[in-house]
Formats: structure tokens, C-alpha cells, sequence
């Protein structure tokens, strides 16, 4: 739709960000009591909480590998995350999302240490803008993390789009609506691996070239803010990252990585 005009002649998008801006991201490490590792990430108007469980012994025995642990991945969205009451439950949309995080998370991981069991990923999007895959596998790092789980290094996800036939980071809601293609991207920084890659609409392959070289460059500036948000939770005191002396939980949270 090259009618409706989501970027100026300045190169100024509709919510006055540049073309390669990202939205603002603040990721919070460690914030559920009951989770063996946890992460809350809001990402423009995105608002996503990740509970890990695991690993632990995988129950179904037809799905155990005798040589590593399986991630299995739940990304749901609530009923009011979205302006129209979303139907209750996971449809094909959450299911192949869940899969194609499962999949990219898998890759992070060094699951040979624990054979014949499961990493359980809860991903709940309470609030969806556009971009909640990338946002979710994101959070889903830290709260991997976050669980003490070994990992080859964290996965980091962002897309890359076309509005008004012009190449720019992250979309948002009304660009994804009407924009021309999207390019979400997980990528691992310290192995260089890109462990997701879908799109949807079409790229010039010169198009594409800039619009994944885009987005893998915000990844690596995510993987900062993901690394932020440990240290925060990791370098307090037990007082101030949510338990007190006698290991009893405080409603304070720890704040982690933020870009504005
Ligand atoms: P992503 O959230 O990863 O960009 P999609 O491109 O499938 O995934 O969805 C884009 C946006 O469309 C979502 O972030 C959400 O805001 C909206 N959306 C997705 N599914 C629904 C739904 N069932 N009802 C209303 N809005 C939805």
C-alpha cells in the first residue's frame, strides 16, 4: 500500500523515529518467584513475561533424546494483548511461532549436558504491537539465562521491513499493517549464527542484503541490553533483587537494559 505515506521525505517514520531507530526496549532479568528463570521485556508498546522451567525430566517418553536435553516452547497471547478480543488458546499462528523459537533457542543452548530431559519456555505476550516473535525470543534468552541453563551464547532477535518502498528497522504496528515486507532475524553475536530468519512480502535481493545486514546490526545492540539486565539482576544485592535476608520475596524488581 504505497498510498498511505508512513515515512516523510526527511526519512521521519510516523512515531518520528529514523529509518534504522529502533523502538524503546527495556529488558527486566529474574521477575517471577516461582520460575526457575524468568524475564519481562517491553519493547515499544510489546509487553512480554517469560517463565523457564527446566531442564527436568521430560515425561513424555516417545519425545526424550538420549543425547540431549529438548526445548519446548509455549508462546501465547493473551486475550486482551490485542485491540479486538483475541480467541481464547493457541491457533496455528502461535503454534508455528512457538516452533520456529523452539528452533532458535535450541541452537543457544549446550543440551548434550542434560540428556533425556526437557527446557520448558513459557512465552505470555500481554501486549502485541508487531514484532512479538523477535521480542519474545529475546526475553526468552534472558530468562534462559536467567535459569542458569548453559548456552553457546544468547540469541537476540529484531526485524527489518520495507514502508513506502523504503528499508527500515523494526516496524511497528500500522507499518507492519501496511508495509510492504518484514525480515525477522534471530542471531547469536558470539558464534555469528542466525538462527531465525523468516519474511514475509517481497525485497529486491538488494533490498534483502540491507534489511538483513539492518537487522542483524540491532541484534547485536540488543544482545547489550540483554546482557545489562543480568549483570543488574546478577551484581544486587539479595535485598534488592527481590528477596530479603530470609530468602522471602520484596515487590521491588530489578531494572535491566534499556533503550530509549
Ligand atoms: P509478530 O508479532 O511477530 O510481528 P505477526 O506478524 O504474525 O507476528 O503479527 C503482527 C501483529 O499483528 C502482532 O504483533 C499483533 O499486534 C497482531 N496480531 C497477531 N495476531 C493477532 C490476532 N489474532 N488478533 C489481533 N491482532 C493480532
Amino acid at each position: 500500500m504505497d498510498d498511505i505515506q508512513l515515512i516523510d521525505k526527511k526519512g521521519k517514520r510516523k512515531d518520528s523515529r529514523g529509518p534504522e531507530d529502533l523502538r524503546p526496549i527495556k529488558i527486566e532479568a529474574g521477575v517471577l518467584d516461582n520460575a526457575d528463570g524468568s524475564a519481562y521485556i517491553e519493547w515499544g508498546k510489546n509487553k512480554i513475561i517469560v517463565g523457564v522451567y527446566g531442564p527436568r525430566e521430560m515425561h513424555q517418553k516417545h519425545l526424550q533424546r538420549p543425547d540431549k536435553a529438548i526445548v519446548q516452547v509455549s508462546y501465547s497471547m493473551a486475550s486482551f494483548s490485542v485491540d479486538e478480543r483475541k480467541k481464547p488458546g493457541q491457533g496455528r499462528r502461535e503454534h508455528e511461532i512457538s516452533k520456529i523459537i523452539a528452533e532458535a533457542l535450541e541452537r543457544s543452548i549446550i543440551s548434550d549436558q542434560y540428556p533425556r530431559t526437557s527446557i520448558d519456555v513459557y512465552i505470555e505476550v500481554l501486549e502485541a504491537s508487531a514484532g512479538t516473535r523477535c521480542a519474545g525470543v529475546t526475553a526468552a534468552s534472558v530468562a534462559i539465562a536467567d535459569a542458569g541453563i548453559p548456552m553457546i551464547g544468547m540469541v537476540a532477535s529484531c526485524a527489518a521491513g520495507k514502508i513506502n518502498g523504503q528499508v527500515v528497522l523494526d516496524l511497528d504496528k500500522l507499518e507492519d499493517n501496511i508495509g510492504d515486507a518484514d525480515l525477522p532475524v534471530g542471531y547469536i553475536p558470539k558464534t555469528e549464527e542466525v538462527v531465525l530468519l523468516q519474511m514475509d512480502g517481497h525485497f529486491t535481493p538488494e533490498e534483502f542484503d540491507k534489511a538483513f545486514v539492518l537487522a542483524r546490526g540491532a541484534c547485536i545492540q540488543i544482545q547489550e541490553l540483554q546482557k545489562e539486565a543480568l549483570v543488574k539482576k546478577y551484581s544486587q544485592e539479595p535485598e534488592e533483587n527481590g528477596t530479603d535476608d530470609n530468602g522471602e520475596n520484596k515487590d521491588d524488581m530489578a531494572e535491566g537494559g534499556v533503550l530509549q
